[in-house]
């Protein structure tokens, strides 16, 4: 490569992107490289790797697991001394957690993980938005709750527990993040909010589960993310949905305003990976347990 523009893309400041191919906007020196998902691995190689998320899971291709056991959950109901608060980060709308731990244990997983934020996941339009897709059916949200080991603060050995979300009635506690969305319009607002039990937003029935090894489904795309994905749909109404879709923007105030739907990577390839198993409904379940269901889309 000619040295002169190895010296540019050296300089230049990179934003990646849902939509649209590689766009370079040449403003000598500085080259401004704005790269959908096919390009992200440019900038960030681990996006090129083997083991990535999400994926297409074909439930006729899954390996049930009977050693997969159900889950034991901390603070998702008892929510004293939890803060949140919610960020518009111009990819997704992120509910960030502090204060005393929500941990989940058991589940087939090496020790205790501990939430750290949860964020969606949607679509412009109800017949796409869910990165994980089940038999090549899109679901209209997906919610992620984003958990890393309490044995090491590197973010990059996190666990991923994913909920597809189903349109159907309105979701009353899903209002306790979208009453907030004037307030982060746009990238980089955000605002404290009241805490509400993490617990309410997910399904009842917590005991069935997808599992497989991928990554992270946004750049840097570390390849070390433990993946649960529960069954059962969260219910939300189309009007909740038309206000994810309505509210936010993925540019900050002083520019062009750009919808923050569509906020969802590709399916990538499975090679090989066939560790797919789901947990079994005769695992010992209880009131202290969770995980991540995907929806059947009810429309
Ligand atoms: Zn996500």
């Amino acid at each position: 490569m000619d040295n002169a523009l190895k010296y540019l893309i050296q300089q230049r400041s990179n934003e990646w992107r849902y939509d649209g191919n590689l766009v370079i906007f040449l403003y000598a020196p500085i080259i401004i490289v704005l790269s959908g998902p096919t390009h992200w691995h440019i900038d960030y190689p681990v996006c090129g790797g083997h083991k990535q998320s999400p994926i297409n899971i074909n439930t006729e291709q899954v390996i049930l697991n009977k050693s997969l056991s159900s889950f034991v959950l901390t603070g998702y109901q008892n929510i004293t001394n939890v803060n949140m608060s919610i960020q518009n980060n111009g990819h997704t709308v992120e509910i960030d957690l502090s204060g005393e731990p929500i941990t989940l244990s058991g589940g087939g997983l090496p020790g205790t993980y501990k939430a750290l934020q949860f964020h969606f996941h949607w679509g412009s339009k109800s017949n796409r938005g869910s990165e994980h897709l089940i038999n090549q059916n899109h679901f209209p949200m997906e919610m992620h709750i984003v958990h890393y080991s309490t044995r090491y603060r590197s973010f990059s050995s996190a666990m991923n527990a994913t909920d597809g979300l189903a349109i159907g009635s309105r979701n009353p506690y899903m209002d306790k993040i979208i009453n907030h969305f004037a307030q982060i319009s746009h990238k980089n607002d955000h605002v404290k909010i009241a805490t509400f039990s993490l617990h309410s937003l997910l399904p009842d029935d917590l005991v069935t589960y997808y599992r497989y090894y991928g990554s992270l489904t946004t750049p840097p795309c570390f390849e070390s993310i433990i993946w649960t994905m529960f069954t059962k749909p969260i219910e939300i109404s189309e009007n909740q949905m038309n206000r994810f879709r309505t509210a936010l923007h993925s540019n900050a105030h002083n520019q062009a305003d750009r919808s923050e739907s569509d906020d969802f990577r590709p399916v990538q390839q499975l090679n090989g990976r066939v560790n797919l198993r789901r947990g079994s409904n005769s695992d010992k379940f209880g009131t202290n347990f969770i995980n991540v269901y995907m929806a059947q889309q009810t429309k």
